[in-house]
């Protein structure tokens, strides 16, 4: 298998934080007071203060700061996932984090204006078209939003209602009626993204909620065929055509798929003061987030049982769970310390997660 050639990542979720550098409130409001975090990218370490004199340490696989490039993310939070993708696997990349910190920044930026500030998932796409050819490979494309327990098709706004099913015998998920676009070149894919969001946009003010109370899910399906030359032993590019049919094995067929989830914000929702409409927002997300992290937690433990059934969240990603699959989860942080508390339940999570 693939990942028992890469020791330690078996099994296991990579768990990285980034860190927002100040925003301009910020930076005058809480100017007299320091971070509530201080970063050793170095030491891979992240300590989060308590008061003045006091910290606790924590470790992840890796540390970004606020001076952390988007490609650098990209780099080390989803290229390996996005590898093992054309190597025909599944795999998932994630951002946690309260609203406000960078999910959307760092998975979903198109940078139209600057290419520097393209994210994970224009980036992912980039490295799966320079590695496929387009003759003989497939790649297609669903964006969903997971709300209230609902499926909506972010590429068709009349399919606002979409059910899971699953392969009794293979375990794949798969979701009848979603809209699956197939995309030849990078702009189609960026204009794809850009209608995904404007149809968000447009769900949302019918529903009256904002995009930050919902999960938005990209899935890539890419299937390349790969030829011998490229699986066993090289055997160049020398020798005449009629050589090489004799030695070549018909192409193999690899099936991967990505999936990048920009989840709903993890922020705690004051129940006591919510009701009706915007109780059940936050009972729903608690219950999807909190699914979610039963699974990653059962993950790391490498226990045999992953509760994907109890949220629509973790029964999509079943098949990108575990096994083979990889994932990936970044958790988005900001220094205020007017946040402390919520910075200190994403951490946890993220820790939980390894
Ligand atoms: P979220 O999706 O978690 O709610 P956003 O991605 O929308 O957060 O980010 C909130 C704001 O902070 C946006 O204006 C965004 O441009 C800015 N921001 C987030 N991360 C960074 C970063 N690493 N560098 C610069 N600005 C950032
Ligand atoms: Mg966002």
């Amino acid at each position: 298998g693939h990942q028992k050639d890469t020791p330690g990542v078996s099994g296991r979720v990579r768990v990285a934080v980034r860190l927002r550098p100040r925003n301009s409130e910020e930076q005058s409001t809480d100017a007299d007071f320091a971070d509530c975090v201080e970063l050793q990218p170095e030491l891979k370490r992240l300590k989060l203060r308590r008061n003045n004199w006091d910290s606790d340490t924590f470790e992840f696989d890796e540390v970004l700061t606020e001076f952390a490039s988007q490609k650098r993310v990209y780099e080390v939070v989803a290229k390996p996932v996005v590898e093992s993708v054309l190597d025909g696997y599944n795999g998932t990349v994630m951002a946690y984090g309260q609203t406000g910190t960078g999910k959307t920044y760092t998975l979903g930026r198109l940078g139209d204006e600057d290419t520097s500030a393209r994210g994970i998932m224009v980036r992912a796409m980039e490295d799966i078209f320079a590695e496929i050819s387009p003759e003989t490979d497939l790649i297609s494309v669903s964006y969903l939003q997971l709300y209230m327990e609902t499926i909506q098709d972010l590429l068709d706004p009349t399919n606002d209602n979409l059910s899971i099913t699953e392969d009794p015998k293979s375990g794949d998920i798969s979701l009848p009626g979603a809209s699956l676009i197939e995309v030849r070149d990078q702009p189609s894919f960026v204009e794809l993204l850009r209608l995904g969001e404007a149809h968000r946009f447009a769900a949302n003010t019918k529903l009256n909620t904002e995009s930050s109370r919902s999960h938005a899910i990209l899935m890539v399906h890419v299937k390349k065929s790969v030829k011998e030359r490229d699986v066993g032993a090289s055997s160049g590019e020398h020798g005449s055509k009629s050589h090489m049919s004799r030695t070549m094995k018909p192409p193999v067929v690899r099936k991967g798929k990505l999936i990048v989830v920009d989840l709903a914000g993890s922020e705690r929702i004051d129940k006591s003061g919510s009701e009706g409409h915007t109780l059940e927002e936050a009972k729903s997300i608690n219950l999807s987030l909190s699914a979610l992290g039963k699974c990653i937690n059962a993950l790391a433990e490498n226990s045999s049982h992953v509760p994907v059934r109890d949220s629509k969240l973790t029964r999509l990603l079943r098949d990108s769970f575990g096994g083979t699959a990889r994932t990936s989860l970044v958790i988005t942080i900001g220094p205020s310390p007017r946040h402390r508390g919520e910075t200190s339940s994403t951490i946890m999570f993220g820790q939980r997660a390894m």
